[in-house]
């Protein structure tokens, strides 16, 4: 049979693979997209939209026990863990069914099989059916990452789980373990804990949430503290016994070595981008590690082919594929594109109090040189913060002192996840402390801090 041809191939359709192909539809492209498991990705089946299904179920019933706070009555508050996990898989399916209908209406051709790179403008896809010869003068790679595997921490889905099973629990842990404070770890860690399991974080480095500024992060860890969860920092599980249902962890910690028992771990301990299989070193691709390695326009150096997302490396966030995507369809139909700053991406994690930033922490403004300028404003000096009953929390701007640039602003308390976006909005504009300043912000509204702590940079902060 010959080999059916487009203008491209995206090979994958994560965040970055369904929306590089439906902007090469929008610019002319005849596309193709294969995918091997589920349209959507990582992100929308077992990433960001359901671990947000599952933590807003767990915010609901945090306030339910804060009923009388309100003025109302919650009696017998309970769950059903089957239905949190039902409703979490039926938002997952929802949005992924919508990518589904995207694909149709951009006139996208879905193989739903596995893709293989077979030489130049070559592809093969293996589906249920057999096999299928594809050819594109372009192909971009988005093949996406899973969760990294420990020597002796290897997930077994019953006593030691990845985000995958912590995403469809069969039960509820009493005593839980979770390996990394990262943003997957924290997450996990936030449900469950307010779900009632005894949880403990175990974090290698000295922080919790350990790329957030070190300010921010000892405020989420104190709020973590208080909801009853225990933080154990500059610790390394070494070793996890496991009997038939509990896990002895070996856990390093100030030169010695603790044994905990847990009746579940989670393994949150990073990603490995899904490299292998793709015949992409046999094409010239060069792999470090288990990414990718492109330029700042996602090329990979072998002509026609792109990586984008998490296999073409950090920050490992949907929104950096998806920019991606866009950029390299683009890219390939001769259009000015800009590259991505790595240091204009927010990154957002939707524990409890969330945590949002995007830039320099102040410890790497001064490590790169710069003269800084620091504002801070509390949530507990913000209206609508207090008629929301969530007055814990903090916003932080960090300044170049000499030329007003915003280098980075961090945040954590409730819906921070939703103000970011204005900080990166400004830094996108090139806008300087001058601007912000004179920006009206609606009242009441918790984007109120975000101007006060401009303001205090300069020594003009009003309500504190
Ligand atoms: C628990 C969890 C929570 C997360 N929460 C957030 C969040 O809140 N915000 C955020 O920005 N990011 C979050 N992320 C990260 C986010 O999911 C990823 O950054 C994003 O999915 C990357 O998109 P991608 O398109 O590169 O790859 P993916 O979404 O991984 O998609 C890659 C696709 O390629 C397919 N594929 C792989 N190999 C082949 C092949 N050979 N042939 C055909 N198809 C193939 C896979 O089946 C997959 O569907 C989270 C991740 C996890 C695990």
């Amino acid at each position: 049979m010959a080999a059916k041809s487009f203008d491209l191939i995206v090979i994958g359709a994560g965040p970055g693979g369904y929306v590089a192909a439906i902007r090469g539809a929008q610019l002319g492209m005849n596309v193709a997209i294969v995918e091997r498991e589920h349209l959507g990705g990582i992100c929308l089946n077992w990433g960001c939209i359901p671990t947000k299904a599952l933590l807003r179920s767990s915010e609901v019933f945090h306030l339910m026990h804060r009923a009388k706070e309100f003025g109302l009555k919650a009696d017998g508050i309970g769950y059903d863990l089957d239905a949190v996990v039902k409703r979490s898989r039926k938002v997952a399916g929802q949005l992924s069914g919508g990518i589904g209908h995207l694909m149709k209406k951009n006139k996208i051709t879905v193989f739903m099989g596995a893709a293989k790179l077979a030489g130049k403008g070559k592809v093969s896809v293996t589906t249920d059916k057999g096999a299928e010869d594809l050819t594109a003068k372009n192909i971009v790679v988005a093949t996406g990452a899973r969760a990294r595997e420990l020597p002796g921490l290897e997930a077994d889905g019953k006593l030691v789980w990845t985000y995958k099973h912590a995403l469809q629990p069969a039960h509820m842990p009493k005593k839980l373990l979770v390996i990394g404070s990262g943003a997957i770890g924290i997450e996990f860690a936030s449900f469950y804990n307010t779900l009632g399991a005894d949880t403990t974080v175990v974090e290698v480095m000295d922080r919790v949430l350990p790329v957030e500024d070190a300010e921010i992060s000892a405020f989420a860890k104190k709020a973590f503290e208080k909801q009853g969860m225990k933080i154990m920092q500059k610790a390394m599980v070494k070793q996890l016994d496991r009997a038939k249902d509990k896990v002895t962890a070996h856990i390093e910690v100030g030169g010695k070595v603790e044994k905990h028992e847990f009746d579940t771990v989670i393994s949150a301990v990073g990603i490995v981008g899904n490299v292998e299989g793709l015949g992409l070193e046999e094409l010239g691709v060069k792999i470090d590690r288990t990414h990718v390695v492109t330029d700042e326009y996602c090329r990979t150096g072998v002509d026609g082919v792109y990586a984008i997302g998490d296999i073409a490396g950090a920050p490992w966030l949907a929104h950096k594929a998806s920019h991606e995507g866009v950029m390299v369809a683009e890219h390939m139909a001769g259009q000015k594109v800009h590259a991505i700053k790595p240091e204009s991406i927010a990154g957002c994690t939707y524990c409890h109090p969330q945590v949002a930033s995007v830039g320099y922490t102040e410890a790497k403004a001064k490590e790169l040189g710069y003269d800084i300028k620091v504002g801070r404003f509390p949530f507990i000096g913000n209206g609508k913060a207090i008629a929301l009953g969530e007055p814990e929390g903090m916003i932080k701007t960090v300044f170049d002192a000499k030329t007003g640039e915003l280098l980075g602003a961090h945040m954590v308390g409730v819906e921070v996840t939703e103000l970011i976006q204005g900080y990166v909005v400004g830094r996108q504009l090139e806008t300087t402390e001058e601007d912000l300043m004179n920006t009206v912000f609606p009242h009441p509204t918790l984007s109120e801090m975000m101007h006060e702590a401009v303001l205090d940079a300069y020594g003009r902060v009003i309500h504190m």
